[in-house]
């Protein structure tokens, strides 16, 4: 059997915590202990011992087994579940009574049909994080990823069973993989619960994998991130997810990206925003300014009487947008930069300025009120 470890110790979560806690809290220590950035020792066992966690109890119906006290592979067993080696009733007693799986009887009992053929199943979609500059966010990169999967077990070779020997034809279901339960025309049928609905049992297994027939495996890729991806963008890697089960198709690998803000740009939908400070007097006269782009720097005609808070923008020099559509603008927000200290001389020409430009700006706030 695999080894047990108390998942939300794992997080650092309470039982009570909510999936998106739970996710939250996954996303923390994933991208603290990510093999790619973490090279101290035991980061690479703690990262997987994470992931393995949010197999679990990322995913509320695995949650909801855990919590009963079933057992919870991580990653499903090719033959079908938690109690394939030793027939320890786990999922057994856990299983039984629950909703679903009497909802599921009841849909399979009709016709009497029967699995004789294990069914193919798309393997899991997988969730790494990676973290880029704000130059390649914007320029797309091409980085490395690491990612905890499973590969087949190269003791047993998936089978989950001891060298040698083979899953037996599961003695409770003669290889049905259902139970009937009732009498009569009522009678429904629940997945078996000595083999979990697979139809074979293992009596003698791997001990290498425990039975499960795979293990857990770091997977290493170089992936390009296109250009224009923000904090929380997901690349999908087709068919680098979990291997399928009984011929199925692999899973995907999302690939979540963590950007550094820039400490220049700001992001604004696909846009970004620089704050362009300028002198009381280039505010009020106009002037010719220089701001930075992305590739350099560029010159903009401020006009005179620009307010606070005016935008000009530079269309295209942006980044490139993430559907391809073109490349977005660079907006440059103008901000007066008003000094909190004055030198004698500044002093004396406010003063003078304060004597010429008397008038009052807010009368117009009382206008014609009673
Ligand atoms: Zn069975
Ligand atoms: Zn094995």
């Amino acid at each position: 059997m695999a080894k047990v470890q108390d998942h939300y110790k794992t997080l650092g979560v309470d039982k009570k915590a909510s999936q998106e806690d739970i996710k939250k809290a996954y996303r923390k220590l994933a991208r603290q202990y990510h093999p790619d950035t973490n090279k101290e020792a035991g980061a690479e066992e703690r990262f997987k011992a994470i992931s393995e966690a949010y197999d679990v109890l990322g995913d509320p119906d695995k949650r909801k087994k855990y919590d009963r006290g079933g057992s919870v592979f991580p990653g499903g067993n090719p033959f079908g579940g938690g109690t394939a080696g030793g027939g320890s009733g786990g999922a057994t007693a856990a299983d039984f009574g629950s909703f679903s799986d009497i909802l599921s009887g009841i849909f399979n009992s009709g016709g009497g049909r029967t699995r004789t053929k294990p069914v193919a199943e798309r393997g899991k979609d997988l969730e790494t994080t990676v973290t880029l500059s704000f130059e390649q966010a914007t320029e797309g990169a091409q980085v490395p990823v690491s990612v905890a999967t499973h590969a087949a077990c190269t003791t047993c070779r998936g089978s989950g069973a001891r060298p040698g020997t083979s899953p037996k034809v599961c003695p409770v279901c003669n290889g049905r993989g259902v139970e009937a339960q009732g009498q009569g025309v009522f009678s429904i049928t629940r997945p078996c619960s000595r083999c979990n609905g697979s139809g074979t049992v293992i009596e003698d297994p791997c001990p290498t994998c425990g039975g499960e027939g795979r293990l857990r495996e770091m997977k290493r890729y170089r992936v390009n991130i296109p250009a224009g991806v923000r904090e929380g963008s997901r690349v999908r890697l087709a068919g680098k997810g979990e291997p399928g089960r009984n011929g199925g198709p692999p899973g995907d690998l999302y690939v979540i990206t963590h950007v550094d803000p820039s400490r220049i740009f700001k992001r604004k939908g696909d846009n970004l925003e620089v704050e362009v400070p300028l002198t009381i007097p280039e505010a009020i006269r106009g002037a010719t300014v220089e701001v930075p782009t992305l590739h350099g720097s560029k010159k903009l005609r401020v006009p005179a009487g620009t307010k606070h808070g005016t935008v000009q923008r530079l269309r295209g020099e942006g980044p490139r947008k993430l559907d391809g559509k073109g490349t977005a603008d660079i907006h440059y927000r103008f901000v007066i930069d008003v000094p909190s200290s004055l030198n004698k001389e500044q002093e004396q020409a406010v003063e003078g300025l304060a004597e010429v430009m008397n008038g009052n700006p807010r009368a117009k706030l009382f206008a014609g009120r009673s």
